[in-house]
This record gives C-alpha cells, structure tokens and sequence, in this order.
C-alpha cells in the first residue's frame, strides 16, 4: 500500500457543508468576479474592491482558526474555493490566497504575539501579505540564497534581494527568508536560515519594479530590496536557523492550493469548450459532431476528473497533518494537475480553431496561466525530488 497504510486513507472526505460552500463562491464568481475577467486580463490588476467583497463575504479567512478571526475552515475548504475561482480567473486565486504563504508558517510555528498582531487583519482582508524567499540566484535551491541576516542592536540587520515575490506590490507585511549562519557543511546546506517578519514602511525595505510574467495577469510578482533592513527578535519565526524546514512545511501545504487553481483551470476549459463546440459550425454542423472534437472533450475530462480526485484526497489527507504520506499526496497533486492543466489548456484552444489564439477569445490566457502554475511552489523536478524523499523515508527510514 505505500505510501498508504490502509485504504481508508484514500477517503476524500467533503461533506453537504462543502458542497453549501462551493455554491456561495460560485455565486461571488458569477456575480462580481467574471464580468471583470477582461478587465482585469487587459489592466493586468486585480481591482481592490473585488479583494475587498471576497473578504466581506468571509472568503479571505479560509484556513484560519476563528480565535484569529478566520473562518476556521479545513484544507478541503481551500481547495473548492481555489477551483471555483480558478475556473474563471486563476489570478484572483493566487492574489487572494498568496497572504497563506505568510499566515501558514505564522500559524504553525510563530509566537502567540504573532500570531495575534498578524493573522486577524489578513483573515479580514484589511492587510495583506506576501512570502519573500526566492532571489535573482536561487529559487528550487533555497538554502543558495544570499539574503544575509546578522544580529545587531538587539534584533537583526537584513541585507538582501527577493525576486518574483506574487502580492509584494499590496504586502503590508512580509516574511524573508535570510542566512543567519553558514551552513556546518555542504550536505546540510539547509541549515543556518531564518526566517523573519518585516513589516512595511520598515527603513530600507523597498518594493521595486513587478516583473511582467506570461500568465497570471492581474497578478504578477515583483522585486524586494532589503538594504540594512532592522528587525527585532522577536520578528524571528520559529527557531532561528529552522528556516528552511518553515518554509518547505508551507509549500507543502501551498501545493495543494495550486493543484486546485490547475483543476479550476481545466474545468473554466472544459466549460468553454463544451459550449464553443455545439455552437460553431464547419461543414455545415456543430463541430461536436466530428467524432475528433468528442475525442478532446473525453480526454480533457479525463484529465480534469483525475486531476481533481487526486487534489481532494490530498487536501483530505493534509488536513490530517503534515504526514509523509499527506507530503507525497500534495506533490503528487500539484506534478499531475499542473501538467494535465498544460494539455487541456492546449486542447482548449485546438477545438477552438483561430478564436483558441485570438488575445480577446478568452481561451489562450488558460495556456499562459498554466505555465506558471507548473513553476511557482516548486517546479515538477522539485516535486519528484520532494515525493521521493518522502518516499524513502517512509519506506526505508533512509534520509536523502
Ligand atoms: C509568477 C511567479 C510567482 C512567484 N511567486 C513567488 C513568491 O511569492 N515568493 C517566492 O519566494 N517565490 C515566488 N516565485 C518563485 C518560484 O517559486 C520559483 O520561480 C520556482 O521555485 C523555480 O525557481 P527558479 O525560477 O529559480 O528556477 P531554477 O531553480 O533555476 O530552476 C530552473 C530549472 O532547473 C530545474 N532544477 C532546479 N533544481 C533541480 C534539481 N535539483 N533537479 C532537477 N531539476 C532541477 C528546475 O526544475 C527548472 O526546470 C514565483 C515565481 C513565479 C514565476
């Protein structure tokens, strides 16, 4: 059974109240979210007022105890939201839901303090946050980084350069990882990182210019600049120098977050090429009638419907703790579901002919957005890297 235990561990345990959940996103989609999709495709920014009803209606809170002012919701809940969003503007996903790169390790390994100044704003949506590990240098590498943190005046002077950071450019609050000590030898380089709490308006803490990416528009990452930039200790998460072990623990949960941004995906595709196919005519009949174009549509349910079998049941499993097993499942998702979003997304736009490419036809943005989904929380190598470590662990007790 690895790396199972038994098969009640392949239950995917969603209930009448998620399925009551689903329906009010789908309704915040139909009625604010899709009819600014052009908009925000064209503008490449996400209107502040939409950010502002999703967390009216309390979906900014998802994963967040309610003692810190969430919902309280399980991973499962998560997930529906990211697919239902997804399925419609995969951007509005990673915008709203990037502050959980920062809410997570807060959560799970920060202070009571911490978690109390930080959480309660981010869970309203009255702040926001963003996650500054990756650099020009280093990004599937994160113990290469070169941010250098040293104790100074009873706190932390942080020297450094983040790149790619998603939500930086509304972040009013960071976390950064930086090298606090070097590493004791080359097989641990993972050890001797930190990571910290800069707020913004911090002296020398700098947003700088976004980065233009291929997909995702309305939300793209951008530079951060750490020049002398003090922290007191007690902005240090977690132990110092168990940095890089608080950032793998929130990847790990984030990945199932993107796998369902690429189930979303494909469903938004799914749909549109369902519709486009009984209504456009070539040799005078519905294209769904060529046995070819009914090809596509089966494979791309395929793909969709294993895709998001296979995303559930890690987000069931992860919400039981971060096991091994619940790890392998989150790669396992994220590697598949990202993949398959890539294909279905090419589908997509073959069954749709020239309106497939055409910028304002709505179909070729999915292929785009795909593309990043593949890279950012880790790319597919990172994710075979990741499960077999897992794997040898749980296996064989042996560490890689
Ligand atoms: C739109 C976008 C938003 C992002 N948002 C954030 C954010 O908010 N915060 C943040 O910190 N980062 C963010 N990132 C960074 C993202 O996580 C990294 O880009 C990603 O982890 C890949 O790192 P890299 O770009 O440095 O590629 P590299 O690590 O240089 O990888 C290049 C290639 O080498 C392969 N490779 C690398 N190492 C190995 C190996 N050991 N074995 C096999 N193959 C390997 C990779 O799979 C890839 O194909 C974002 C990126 C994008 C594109």
């Amino acid at each position: 059974m690895y790396p199972l235990d038994s098969l009640l561990d392949l239950k995917i345990e969603v209930s009448e109240e998620h399925e009551v959940f689903r329906r009010k996103v789908r309704e915040f989609v139909t009625q604010y979210l899709e009819p600014r999709v052009k908009e925000i495709e064209s503008t490449n920014s996400i209107p502040n007022e939409l950010l502002k009803k999703a967390a009216e209606i309390g979906l900014l809170g998802l994963g967040i105890p309610e003692e810190y002012g969430g919902q309280g919701t399980d991973y499962l809940y998560t997930a529906i939201y990211t697919e239902e969003v997804s399925r419609v503007c995969p951007a509005f996903a990673t915008e709203s839901l990037v502050r959980g790169l920062f809410s997570i390790p807060v959560l799970l390994f920060g202070t009571e303090v911490q978690r109390r100044r930080y959480i309660p704003p981010l869970a309203t949506g009255e702040k926001f946050a963003a996650h500054a590990t990756t650099e020009p240098g280093a990004g599937s590498d994160i113990a290469g980084i070169q941010t250098r943190a040293v104790e100074r005046e009873g706190g932390w002077l942080i020297n450094g350069q983040k790149y790619f950071i998603t939500g930086a450019d509304r972040a009013d609050f960071f976390v950064v990882l930086a090298r606090t000590s070097d590493p004791p030898s080359r097989k641990e380089r993972w050890r001797g990182l930190t990571m910290f709490i800069v707020e913004r308006g911090t002296p020398g803490l700098r947003v700088g210019e976004k980065i233009h990416v291929t997909g995702l528009r309305g939300s793209q990452p951008s530079e951060v600049f750490l020049d002398n930039v003090w922290v007191p200790h007690d902005s240090v998460v977690g132990e110092v120098g168990d940095g890089f072990k608080i950032a793998v623990a929130t990847y790990d949960y984030g990945r199932v977050g993107i796998a369902a941004q690429a189930v979303g995906l494909m469903q938004g595709v799914f749909e549109r090429v369902l519709q486009y196919s009984v209504q456009r005519i070539a040799f005078e009949r519905p294209i769904i009638s060529f046995q070819s174009i009914q090809f596509h549509i089966v494979d791309m349910l395929k793909d969709l419907q294993a895709s998001r079998l296979m995303t559930y049941w890690a987000a069931t499993l992860i919400n039981k703790g971060l096991t091994d097993k619940a790890v392998i499942a989150a790669s396992l998702a994220k590697l598949l579901a990202t993949e398959l979003a890539e294909r279905v997304a090419s589908r997509g736009i073959e069954v749709h002919g020239g309106m497939g490419v055409a910028i304002d036809g709505q179909v070729e943005r999915y292929l785009r957005d795909s593309q990043v989904m593949k890279i950012y929380e880790g790319t597919a190598e990172i994710q075979r890297l990741t499960i077999m470590t897992h794997l040898m662990r749980r296996v064989f007790g042996v560490e890689m």
